[in-house]
């Protein structure tokens, strides 16, 4: 299984020399796995992503955490969508069918020149089983709800080969309104996977202000890949005014953090064109 990281920041995208390093693209990892091309969120990242797989002539699954305008707004300029004869399914989880209209009708006018149903690929949508799973081959997937607003969902990817999850706009012990999953719901879901990726937006002392919104603090993401056995947790869904210095400097805490409590789990930051590779769990890393 390879993962590719095409966007890791949250909410909006950034720009300049402050970001260059973990990059300011919105949300949009993709999963390469036996024959098939996973895509996690269509941020601004998909862009990109798009022109790399202009000659691969695979289904395109897209699935979605949910349809905040950061994890879709990239979809109008992802080249695939006007290849025609492409196959794309949209999949979501926990969310109504109809919510995926939201990726096509963001391009309306006044807001887009090109409407919808000028895509040329084949776009439809690929409802997950009863249960909010899907089985693709000798893949399963398997979902959760998210503790956001609106709801969401988190994917975990099971593979004889390799397991990988990716949880993003979730919030850890949140309040009521949203408690959607409990923290020992995520233990469950996330047990021993090999690579998580998981929103981690926030420091302890921004609680106050952000109790809510859906997002989770940097120390709660920590504790969780700890206590599930996680192999390698990947911090995800930056802060647009977090700078480089700011995470390579919680990074490096994170990385104390977790050796001082005798776990194994490997952290790292999401960043732009980082790959990862897990072969029977065994994950290395390396630059696109
Ligand atoms: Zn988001
Ligand atoms: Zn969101």
């Amino acid at each position: 299984m390879k993962i590719t990281c095409y966007g890791a920041r949250g909410s909006i995208p950034t720009s300049g020399k402050q970001t260059i390093k973990y990059g300011g693209h919105t949300a949009c990892i993709l999963v390469e796995v036996d024959n098939k091309t996973l895509i996690f969120d269509a941020g601004t990242g998909i862009r990109k992503l798009g022109e790399d797989l202009l000659h691969d002539k695979r289904d395109v699954y897209l699935l979605f955490s949910h349809y905040h305008w950061d994890h879709i707004q990239g979809f109008p300029f992802f080249k695939p969508a006007y290849q025609r004869g492409k196959k794309i399914h949209l999949l979501s989880a926990y969310l109504p069918k109809e919510n995926a209209r939201a990726v096509l009708d963001q391009m309306t006018s006044p807001h887009f020149p090109i409407s919808g149903d000028q895509i040329q690929a084949d776009v439809n949508v690929m409802p997950m089983d009863h249960n909010n799973n899907l089985t693709l081959d000798d893949l399963h997937i398997t979902s959760c709800a998210l503790n956001h607003p609106g709801g969401g969902a988190a994917y975990r990817l099971e593979h004889s080969q390799a397991c990988f999850a990716y949880v993003t706009d979730n919030e850890l012990c949140p309040p009521k309104a949203i408690d959607y999953t409990t923290w020992d719901q995520w233990l469950k879901f996330l047990d021993g996977v090999d690579v998580l990726i998981h929103d981690a937006m926030y420091l302890d002392e921004e609680l106050p202000r952000i109790q809510g919104w859906g997002h989770s603090l940097i120390s709660r993401t920590l504790q969780l890949a700890k206590e599930a056995q996680v192999k390698h947790l990947i911090l995800f869904h930056h802060d647009p005014d977090r700078t480089d210095q700011q995470l390579d400097k919680i990074l490096k805490e994170s990385q104390v953090w977790m050796e001082k409590q005798g776990s194994n789990c490997k952290v790292s930051m999401a960043k732009e064109k980082d790959v990862y590779h897990i072969m029977k769990s065994k994950i290395t890393k390396n630059a696109l």
